[in-house]
C-alpha cells in the first residue's frame, strides 16, 4: 500500500456556492478526471453545495470529504496598533448539519451585501458606474457576494485583463474598492469547526503578510484553540513556498494539508489534484487525512 503522503487528496476547492465558477457536479467530475483519490469542497463561509457534491461524488465513486473555508479577522494578542489581518481557516470532515456551525457561518455571511455596497460606492467614485449590479449578477449565491465577483465584473468591462490585475489595481488595501471588514474571530471559527466534529486547518499561510513573530503567535494561538493542520501544498502558494510551509508545519507539530484552492480554469494556476504530492515536499509530513480513515 502507498504511504498516505503519496495519495492525491485535494482538500481545498470552490464552487459557485461561493466564488468558484463550477457547479459541485462539474468540480467532482474534474477531480475525477484528474485522478484525485479524494476531494473536498471548501466554499467560503457556506456549506450550501456539500450535499450536492456528496451525491455527485457517490455517483462517480470518488471519495468526498465535506469542508468549508471560514473568513477570520485576527490580531496578535496585545498588538492593538496593527490593523486586523484576514486569515482563512479551512474546516474538514465537518457535520454540515451541525447547528453551531451553521449559525456561525450565517453570522459571517451576514455583512457581505452591505460590504458589497460600500465596495461598489468606491468603485463608482473611481469611474465604474453601476458596478454593484454587475458584480451581484456574477454571484450565483446572493448571500456570498465577494471581491471575486467585483473582479470578474471589472474583467468583463475590459477595465483589467484578468482577475489578478483586478486585485492589483482595485479591491485591495490602498486601492479603490477595499473595505476593511470584521469577519469571525479565530476562536469562534475553530470552535464552530470542532463543534461540527471537524478538523481546523490554516489555509495558504504564505499569503498572509505577517512577521515571523506574528506567524509564531498565530500558530501558537491556533494550536491552543484546538486547530490541527496547515496547508503546505496549495494553488495559492508558489511551488517554491512549499518547503518553508512544510518546515513550519512540522515545527509546530501540525498535520499537513493539500488543495488547489481552485476557483476556475482561467483563474487558478492549477487544477484539482495537479499539484505536488506532500511526499514530494517532505516525506516526514503527516497528512491531515490520516484522521479520516
Ligand atoms: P472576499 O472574501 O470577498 O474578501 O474575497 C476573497 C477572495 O478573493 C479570495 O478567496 C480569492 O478567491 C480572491 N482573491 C483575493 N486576492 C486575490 C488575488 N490577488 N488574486 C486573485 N484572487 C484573489
Ligand atoms: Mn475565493
Ligand atoms: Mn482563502
Ligand atoms: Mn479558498
Amino acid at each position: 500500500m502507498k504511504p498516505l503522503s503519496e495519495l492525491n487528496f485535494d482538500l481545498h476547492n470552490h464552487t459557485s456556492a461561493s466564488d468558484g465558477l463550477l457547479s459541485a457536479d462539474e468540480l467532482v467530475h474534474l477531480a475525477c478526471r484528474n485522478g484525485c483519490d479524494a476531494l473536498s469542497i471548501t466554499d467560503h463561509d457556506t456549506v450550501a453545495n456539500i450535499a450536492a457534491a456528496q451525491k455527485s461524488a457517490a455517483a462517480v465513486g470518488l471519495r468526498f470529504i465535506s469542508g468549508v473555508e471560514i473568513s477570520v479577522s485576527w490580531m496578535a494578542a496585545g498588538d492593538i496598533d496593527r490593523p486586523l489581518t484576514t486569515i482563512h481557516i479551512v474546516g474538514l470532515n465537518i457535520d454540515v448539519n451541525n447547528k453551531i456551525l451553521l449559525a456561525g457561518l450565517q453570522s459571517v455571511r451576514s455583512g457581505r451585501i452591505r460590504r458589497g455596497q460600500e465596495i461598489a460606492k468606491q468603485l463608482v467614485d473611481a469611474g465604474q458606474p453601476d458596478i454593484f449590479d454587475d458584480a451581484y449578477a456574477f454571484a450565483e449565491n446572493k448571500e456570498m457576494l465577494g471581491r471575486t465577483h467585483f473582479a470578474r465584473a471589472l474583467v468583463a468591462r475590459g477595465i483589467v485583463p484578468d482577475i489578478g490585475a483586478a486585485f492589483k489595481r482595485f479591491l485591495t488595501q490602498g486601492n479603490p474598492g477595499y473595505i476593511p471588514h470584521r469577519w469571525a474571530s479565530l476562536a469562534d471559527a475553530v470552535s464552530w469547526i470542532r463543534a461540527a466534529g471537524g478538523v481546523a486547518v490554516i489555509a495558504h499561510p504564505a499569503r498572509y503578510k505577517l512577521s515571523s513573530t506574528e506567524f509564531d503567535a498565530l500558530f501558537d494561538e491556533f494550536k491552543v484553540l484546538g486547530g490541527q493542520g496547515v496547508e503546505v501544498v496549495t494553488g495559492s502558494h508558489a511551488p517554491n513556498e512549499y518547503a518553508a510551509a512544510g518546515a513550519r508545519c512540522k515545527a509546530f507539530g501540525l498535520l499537513a494539508s493539500r488543495g488547489a484552492d481552485f476557483h476556475g480554469q482561467l483563474e487558478t494556476p492549477v487544477e484539482p489534484g495537479k499539484m505536488a504530492l506532500l511526499s514530494e515536499v517532505d516525506r516526514d509530513l503527516v497528512p491531515v487525512w490520516q484522521l479520516f480513515r
